[in-house]
């Protein structure tokens, strides 16, 4: 069975050596919960995080990726480039890249195309602004961007979707649970309409904004929620491995 995925998303926070210093902490106890820990450092951060877990069973991401293998694009990291610091998974399009750097669903979807055809697995994130949530377009919005930003070759092991209420992230507010279960109700059915619904399609759809501690618990046990995508809550291995000693 598919373990509930617990990733932590370290955005741009971290130096050597308190990557160092989280990682081997994480790398202690992570393995040994009821979940798989994925974590997500800064690229310049990713060999020693590497180092650090060693063969430990906790996974490696990159927090983006460029869809081209090679080339003349300052500043960006290729696919083959994460995965040569043995990276097994790449976020794309997280909201603060879809809002920093104006990345829209078909840029999205070039960088999973490339993160799946490169090895890798491409978490996707997906979510509405609280404007679109207030005015009732939340599903409609969701709904359009899964269809338009996932891999043509999208499937169970090559690609998760994190549902992140772009309102929710860093901000101490969390959705309803029920609005989290109608939300991942909604993306599956998307989800089964573009891609068949044959089991090599049964997708791990996480949770994102605001988990922490003392909410894990509750979202975790939330149909159709497969895992939770964790900024600040990362940053702290005690936060961090108490939301994967949460894990049903
Ligand atoms: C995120 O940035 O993916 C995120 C969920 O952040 P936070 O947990 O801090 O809301």
């Amino acid at each position: 069975m598919t373990r509930i995925l617990i990733a932590g998303n370290w955005k741009m926070n971290g130096d050597i050596s308190m990557a160092q210093n989280l990682a081997t902490m994480i790398a202690s106890e992570g393995d040994a919960l009821n979940c798989e820990y994925l974590l997500c450092p800064p690229f310049t951060a990713i060999q020693t995080v590497a180092s650090a877990i060693g063969d430990s069973g906790i996974s490696l991401g990159g927090q983006d990726c460029h869809a081209a293998e090679a080339g003349a694009h300052t500043g960006d990291i290729s696919v083959g480039m994460l995965t040569d610091l043995g990276c097994g998974y790449v976020i794309v399009g997280h909201s603060e890249r879809r809002s920093n750097h104006g990345e829209t669903d078909a840029d999205v979807k070039v960088k999973a195309e490339a993160a799946v055809e490169g090895g890798l697995t491409a978490i996707v994130c997906v979510g509405e602004s609280e404007a679109e949530r207030e005015s009732g377009d939340a599903l409609a919005v969701v709904g359009s961007q899964v269809a338009s930003s996932l891999p043509d070759a999208a499937s169970a092991t090559n690609t998760v979707i994190a549902y992140e209420p772009v309102w929710a992230i860093g901000t101490g507010k969390v959705p309803t649970v029920e609005q989290i279960a109608e939300m991942h109700l909604h993306i599956k059915s998307v989800l089964t309409q573009e891609f068949g619904s044959d089991s090599s399609k049964t997708f791990r759809i996480l949770y994102g904004g605001s988990v922490n501690a003392e909410n894990a618990d509750e979202i975790l046990r939330t149909d159709g929620v497969g895992g939770a995508l964790v900024g600040g809550a990362s940053l702290k291995a005690e936060s961090f491995l108490a939301i994967g000693r949460s894990c049903p």
